[in-house]
């Protein structure tokens, strides 16, 4: 149900791709904002999103779309949080609260705090939702309904703050859980980083193989490839950052995975069935509570506009 008054006057969106655009549609169709300011890098970007209707006002200039807002979301790429920052922090009003989306938090709060004048409250989020495709075109305003949204504010972050970012999310749909940043960014190396590089990596192995065996790849991909295909379909330019940002995490669970690998390996090498079936007997278990927290629906777009 919308609320009455919107939650926010002026809501400046900087990014406007897959949740830049999800969550303008969302805003909108909550009446969550009176203002919707949308920046993008490229004109072309700029363009589509005002061909679809997403925001009140456009402009390639972050600091100008900023100007008057009461809430800020930076929606690029992780890579681009710093020069983000410093373009937008002149025009930032006191009082404003500064958010995002990006998939790293710890990185999110080094890259964005420093440059943010007194009197800005930063408010990092991650929404656990989306899907393989990119820019303004791919977003929903239904991504976020089911699907947790993090946030990770600071001990000294101003309550009121935290509340407001928390009632929009609320508000689109979400489930929000707070954490510290640290915490996010090792669950979520587990949850997703890791799965995406083991994705990149499988397809990319397949994607060497001698040409005859490659056409069979495909041809039988939904004998399980077809799966890791979909993740590793991915942004390129999104995932490299999140690697990029979230280098401890990733390099701590990857040696983990990479013991649990070699397991594996001698199990099969040594012909130990007992291993492999209990280990294959505790998996199966984690999928019934994936599918008991109603968390194995994959987020595809919904084939008709919103
Ligand atoms: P996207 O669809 O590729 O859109 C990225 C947006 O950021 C575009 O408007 C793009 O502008 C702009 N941008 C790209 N590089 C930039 C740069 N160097 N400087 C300024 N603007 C730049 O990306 P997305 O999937 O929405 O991801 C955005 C953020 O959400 C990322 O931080 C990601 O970690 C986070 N996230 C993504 C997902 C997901 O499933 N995709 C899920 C949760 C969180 P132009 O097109 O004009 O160049």
């Amino acid at each position: 149900m919308s609320p009455t008054i919107p939650l926010f006057n002026r809501v400046a969106l900087i990014g406007i791709g897959l949740i830049g655009s999800s969550l303008a549609r969302a805003i909108r169709k909550h009446g969550l904002a009176s203002h919707i300011a949308i920046s993008t890098r490229s004109l072309k970007t700029l363009n589509t999103a005002e061909s679809l209707s997403l925001g009140d006002s456009y402009s390639q200039d972050a600091a100008q779309a900023v100007q008057d807002a009461d809430l800020v979301i930076v929606c690029t790429p992780m890579g681009a949080y710093e020069a983000v920052a410093k373009a937008m922090a002149p025009n930032l009003k006191a009082g404003v609260i500064v958010s995002d989306v990006g998939s790293v938090k710890a990185s999110a709060i080094n890259d964005i705090l420093p440059h943010l004048p007194d009197g800005v409250h930063l408010v990092p989020g991650h929404p656990i939702a989306g899907t393989e495709h990119s820019g303004p075109q791919a977003g929903y305003a239904d991504l976020f309904p089911g699907h947790w949204c993090i946030l990770t504010p600071q001990d000294d972050t101003n309550v009121e703050a935290t509340g407001k970012v928390k009632a929009l999310w609320l508000a689109v749909g979400a489930n929000v859980e707070i954490m510290s940043p640290q915490h996010h960014d090792r669950v979520l190396a587990i949850t997703s980083h890791l799965p995406h590089l083991i994705a990149y990596t499988i397809v990319d192995t397949a994607a060497q193989l001698e040409d005859d065996t490659q056409a069979e790849v495909i041809k039988f991909s939904a004998a399980g490839f077809r799966d890791f295909t979909r993740i590793a379909a991915s942004d390129p330019v999104m995932w490299r950052d999140v690697f990029l940002s979230n280098k401890g995490a990733v390099l701590d669970i990857l040696g983990r995975f990479r013991e649990d690998l070699d397991r594996m390996t001698q199990a099969i090498e040594q012909g130990d069935g007992d291993l492999l079936q209990d280990t294959f007997t505790r998996t199966r278990a984690i999928r019934r509570t994936v599918i008991d927290l109603k968390q194995h629906i994959p987020d595809v777009k919904p084939t008709k506009p919103d």
